[in-house]
């Protein structure tokens, strides 16, 4: 098992990934609150020739199923210059949170709207990494928080090559699913999942809240998560709190060992 987190210093990844002992890291390459495009990271051509694996997380603005078009064409060209800035580091994948329609707004074409993502872009040869869509804590109109959400987002995105899924655990539980058989119920969908975010949380089941915990100290038994992250057969990013991101690690170690 591939086992990673996401560092704290962007500009740094090969040196967290040292500190920490580990062979993946999820970084951001931009402001995930703004809409900047990336620039050239120093460690590029370092991290396209290390055996370190690259994830990168997208910007927390991004929401290519908005029906408001001042969101959704920023969001499309962020998610292209995400996608290529990843590239440039070697990166397996680009997560993208699966983003919501707002109340009194048609969900479907939300979904259509992760479709013309996918479709625009094969114009254009595609995107330059695989596009990693992340289930969501909250929200009633969520592309990709209940499983039949994740059905219709992937009867809409699930034939374009670069579609790949991240399953956060953390936001699973916050969504009310059963965190059990929540891989096979996923992959029966998608038919894949590609990156795990093993995460515990702070908050009760269902309770759409999205704040995470270190494996052993939050709502879910860390036994349960562990057995995710290995049914899933993916590469697995804690984003679990810095100060415990250590423990977490060798929690998982031990577990899988
Ligand atoms: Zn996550």
């Amino acid at each position: 098992m591939r086992i990673g987190a996401h560092v704290r210093d962007d500009l740094d990844p090969l040196g967290a990934a040292e500190q920490l002992g580990v062979d993946l890291v999820q970084l951001f390459i931009t402001d995930p609150q703004g809409w900047k495009k990336p620039q050239p990271h120093p460690q590029a051509q370092q991290l396209r020739e290390s055996t370190i694996d690259v994830v990168v997380h997208s910007s927390y603005t991004i929401n290519v199923a908005s029906l408001n078009n001042r969101i959704r064409v920023p969001s499309r060209k962020a998610v292209d210059q995400q996608a290529a800035g990843a590239a440039e580091l070697g990166a397996i994948g680009l997560v993208v949170h699966g983003g919501h329609v707002r109340a009194g707004e048609d969900a479907e074409e939300g979904f259509a709207n992760w479709h013309k993502l996918f479709e625009r872009q094969a114009d254009s040869g595609g995107f330059a990494v695989p596009i990693l869509v992340e289930n969501t804590a909250g929200g009633e109109r969520a592309m990709a928080r209940h499983l039949d959400a994740i059905a219709r987002l992937w009867d809409a995105v699930g034939d374009f090559p670069e579609a790949g899924f991240c399953l956060d655990t953390c936001h699973a539980w916050a969504a009310g699913l059963d965190l059990s058989d929540v891989v096979d119920k996923v992959r029966a969908i998608t038919g894949r999942i590609d990156l795990v975010h093993l995460n515990n949380s702070r908050d009760e089941f269902g309770s759409a809240r999205d704040r995470h915990a270190s494996l052993a100290e939050g709502t879910i038994d860390s036994a349960v998560l562990v057995e995710v992250a290995r049914a899933a057969r993916a590469p697995v990013i804690l984003e679990t709190p810095a100060e415990t991101v250590r423990a977490d690690l060798q929690l998982l170690a031990d577990a899988t060992s």
